[in-house]
């Protein structure tokens, strides 16, 4: 039985791995770069199946030669990917524990981040409503720490399940373990390009006041009259402001904001107002970050067209694709970005994106 059961699942995988296949419909960017190999990976278990694989099982353990992504809404390919893509499909929402304060939810690595915030929401939990409509899947979301609103992902994880291929072990990092920071994790620095996500576990809580201090947040619910808005209010306010401000990947190629937004010291901010006074930052604990839509913006960027690609209309901070661009020209319009925006604040933009195969400016 297992034996036949080990030939079926080898059989399996080979049926479902695909050769030289154009990435264009798994990438919000819309760029057409090529796999050499690509994979859906539906169950944790098949990663052994590619592992022992006759001819990409020797990629499996390969640093470079393996990218595990979700939906592409973060990630800018400069050329063609020479190796195996994976593309992680493992679904299931279920609930481990729960009590009279919330719930602990383990979602898999490839359910949408916005369909595990209906289900939190539907079900009157709060904890992640502010991250409402970001693109991707819940694997990709303790990558970068997702963030918006004032809310980071981080918050809400309480542990991540992942396979490390170099090591080939399984692991469960705690939250302490993840090392989040402002959009970074220990998936951006140590384990960077050397795990599969598996699922990550929520703790969502019943009774979370909301945060509504950020953004057009105060407005919208004055507009509409809310004074104590349930999550599933804040998910749908958040969700109305994001469609007015945001172009849609479907019909303008993009991957949300292309840089962070760079933190500085309390002495650098003021170095910066004394010359800029009408600088736009936030407070981030004891530094302050400083909006690099607007640092974009001040050096002329905003909706310029170079090629067929181009800097937003509405947010400088967004990168497009007019239609047939290649990941090369979004590049050197992020590099002549970057140039006039250090040229003229002496500030040095990082790219929230990322650049595959990895390329520095
Ligand atoms: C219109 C738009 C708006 C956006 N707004 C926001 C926003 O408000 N806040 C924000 O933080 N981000 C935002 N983003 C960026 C993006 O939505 C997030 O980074 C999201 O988490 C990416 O998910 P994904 O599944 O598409 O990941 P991918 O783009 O496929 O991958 C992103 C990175 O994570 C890695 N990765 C993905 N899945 C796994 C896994 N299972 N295991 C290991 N590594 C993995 C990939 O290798 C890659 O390095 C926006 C993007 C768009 C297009």
């Amino acid at each position: 039985m297992s034996i036949l059961k080990a030939i079926f699942d080898t059989i399996a995988v080979m049926i479902r791995l695909r050769e030289k296949i154009s990435l264009l419909p798994f990438n919000t960017f819309r760029i057409d770069a090529g796999a050499r190999y690509l994979f859906h990976l539906t169950d944790p278990g098949e990663l052994r199946e590619l592992a022992d694989h006759r001819e990409v099982g020797h990629l499996v353990p390969d640093k470079e030669r393996v990218l595990v992504m979700g939906q592409g809404s973060n990630i800018l390919f400069t050329s063609d990917f020479d190796g195996l893509v994976i593309i992680n499909e493992i679904k299931g929402i279920s609930i481990i524990s729960e009590d009279n304060s919330g719930v602990v939810v383990e979602a898999g690595a490839g359910v949408i981040w916005n369909e595990l915030v209906g289900y939190a929401v539907s079900n009157g939990l709060s904890g992640i409503e502010n991250l409402a409509l970001i693109p991707g899947t819940v694997g990709a979301a303790p990558v970068q720490n997702i963030g918006a609103y004032g809310v980071e992902a981080a918050e809400a994880i309480e542990k991540v399940r992942l396979y490390n291929r170099c090591a080939g072990e399984w692991l469960e990092l705690s939250n302490r373990e993840c090392r989040f920071g402002y959009r970074d994790s220990i998936f951006k620095n140590e384990l960077k390009n050397s795990v599969v996500i598996c699922s990550v576990t929520f703790r969502l809580s019943r009774s979370a006041s909301p945060r509504t201090d950020y953004g057009q947040i105060r407005e919208e619910l004055d507009r509409r009259g809310l004074v104590d808005p349930s999550p599933a209010q804040m998910a749908g306010i958040i969700a109305d402001i994001r469609r007015s401000k945001l172009p849609d990947p479907a019909e303008l190629g993009n991957a949300g904001s292309f840089f962070k937004n760079p933190v500085v010291s309390p002495d650098e901010l003021q170095r910066l107002r004394e010359q800029f006074p009408e600088a736009r930052y936030f407070r981030q604990g004891d530094q302050y970050k400083i909006s690099a839509g607007w640092l974009i913006e001040q050096a002329g960027w905003k909706g310029r067209r170079v090629g067929n690609a181009g800097c937003y209309e509405k947010q400088a901070l967004i990168l497009v694709n007019y239609g047939g661009t290649t990941g090369s020209e979004v590049f050197d319009l992020a590099r002549q970005i970057r140039e006039s925006v250090r040229e003229k604040f002496g500030i040095s933009l990082e790219s929230e994106v990322n650049i595959v195969p990895a390329r520095n400016f």
